[in-house]
This record gives structure tokens, C-alpha cells and sequence, in this order.
């Protein structure tokens, strides 16, 4: 898979996206990126990039001439989408993320200031992700966040490919936990399950917890999803075991 930013500061890209999990499978030939700096489509001898805005009103606007000469510069004529981060889009998620990850190439375009002119919106722009209900300086950092979710899920970038399908949110649930070593930390003992060796006890423990999580977390989550038997079953124990009152319907579907 194939990333384009546009950006005007490249140099912020450079440590995230080089280092750990993203770095080696960059390398690798996973995953390719290329930043392109806004700055350099602008064409007055000053690469003037922003203005003030028609009407008055504070802060900037990014010049509608020189995004497009970025954008059609980058794009070709090829029919790549152009994404622009924008705390008014959609608010991006691991669903939206897995369904990136099927495509071989995206454009990223990160704002600045105090927006980019409306009519690049309009013509250029496939669809508006956000990162969630605040707001950034810039796109830079919702860029980073969407390479690292997306990446993350295309085959062979993570050591173990199971790993990311017991994630948080990937099956609607949120993560179990996790221990590890020394089995007795501070007079605080690992399950005693979990080191039983015992498959089918360890996978139903995990799937309690994992239940658990998301009932006291995220009990919106469990709405959402279609619970199977064994689902339920976990369900309804724990609500008994919380005393959580009729908060989540573990019926069976109609
Ligand atoms: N005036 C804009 C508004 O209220 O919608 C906010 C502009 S923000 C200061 C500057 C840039 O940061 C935006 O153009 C966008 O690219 C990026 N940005 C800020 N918050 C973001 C978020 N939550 N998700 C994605 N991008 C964001």
C-alpha cells in the first residue's frame, strides 16, 4: 500500500514514521510513503501558501491554487482518493481503517492554519476523516494516526497476524488483559487460568474478560454487536456478577 501526504511540514513525519512497527515495514516494502511539501506548488517568489480570509475573521486559509497544483501534481492521472484530515469529517475508527487498508494507494491531505479554502473541499476531496471531536494546530499528527491504523493491518506488518484481530474494537469487543512475567508481582498473581496450559478454559477466560471490559467500559459497544450463545451466556453472568441493571439486551436476535 502506498501513502502521499501533502503537507507543509514534512519534517514532523519523520520519527513516526520511521521507527518501530511502521519504520520495519516500510523497509521491508510493506508499505510505501511519500511527503510532499505544499510549500513547494506555490509559485510567487515568497511560496506564499495561505491568505486572509474573504470577509474578514481570524487566522489564514490555505490558497486554493496551490493545494490543486499539489494535489494534481501527486494524483497524476490516476484516480487515487484524496483524503483530508478535518475535525469536521468522519470520525475515523477501526472499521474505517480496515476498509483503507483494502486500498493500494491514498492521498493524505493535512490543513493548517485556519482552514483550506472551501472550493478544494468541494472539487478535490474525496472524504473528510477526523481523529475525533477536538481540534489540532494541523493534520499532521490525524495523518500519522490513520498510516499507523491502517499499516498495522496489512498483511505481514505485524510479526504475528493474529495479534491485531484480538484487538480492541476489531471484533466489536475491547481487548482482554494481559500478563506476563514474573507470575507473582508485588503480592499480585496472574490468573491462575492462564497458566494452566489449558486452551479452551484460557480462550472462555479470555472472552469473559474481554466481555467484561467492553460491559463496564464501552456497553455501547455490545449494542452494536451480534452476540453469539456462548456470548450471551458470559453476558449474563457478568451482569449478575456487576448487578449491571438491564443496560445491555442479551437476548437472542430476532
Ligand atoms: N477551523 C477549523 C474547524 O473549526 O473545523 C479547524 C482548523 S485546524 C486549527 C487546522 C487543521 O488541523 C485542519 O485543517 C485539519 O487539517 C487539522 N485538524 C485539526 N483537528 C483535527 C481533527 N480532530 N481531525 C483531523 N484533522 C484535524
Amino acid at each position: 500500500m502506498h501513502f502521499d501526504i501533502l503537507t507543509l511540514f514534512p519534517e514532523m513525519f519523520t520519527g513516526p514514521l520511521s521507527v518501530s512497527i511502521i519504520g520495519k515495514a516500510r523497509e521491508r516494502g510493506l508499505l510505501s510513503v511519500d511527503i510532499w511539501n505544499i510549500r513547494d506548488y506555490a509559485q510567487n517568489k515568497h511560496k506564499t501558501v495561505d491568505d486572509t480570509p474573504y470577509g474578514g475573521g481570524a487566522g489564514m486559509v490555505l490558497r486554493p491554487d496551490v493545494l490543486v497544483r499539489a494535489i494534481e501534481a501527486v494524483r497524476g492521472d490516476s484516480r487515487t482518493p484524496v483524503i483530508y484530515l478535518s475535525p469536521q469529517g468522519r470520525v475515523f475508527n477501526q472499521e474505517l481503517a480496515a476498509e483503507l487498508a483494502t486500498m493500494p494507494r491514498l492521498i493524505l491531505l493535512s490543513g493548517h492554519y485556519e482552514e483550506i479554502d472551501e472550493r478544494v473541499r468541494e472539487k478535490w476531496v474525496d472524504w473528510e476523516l477526523s481523529i475525533g471531536d477536538y481540534v489540532l494546530t494541523g493534520g499532521e499528527l490525524p495523518a500519522m494516526v490513520v498510516v499507523d491504523a491502517v499499516a498495522r493491518l496489512l498483511p505481514g506488518v505485524l510479526g504475528d497476524e493474529s495479534s491485531s484481530q484480538t484487538d480492541s474494537f476489531q471484533d466489536g469487543l475491547l481487548d482482554y488483559p494481559q500478563y506476563t512475567r514474573p507470575a507473582s508481582f508485588r503480592n499480585m498473581e496472574v490468573p491462575e487460568v492462564l497458566l494452566s496450559g489449558h486452551h479452551e478454559k484460557i480462550r472462555r477466560f479470555r472472552l469473559k474478560e474481554a466481555l467484561r471490559r467492553t460491559l463496564l467500559r464501552r456497553p455501547d459497544l455490545l449494542e452494536r454487536r451480534t452476540l453469539s450463545k456462548e456470548e450471551r451466556q458470559l453476558l449474563e453472568e457478568l451482569v449478575q456478577e456487576h448487578s449491571c441493571e438491564g443496560r445491555v439486551n442479551t437476548n437472542e436476535p430476532n
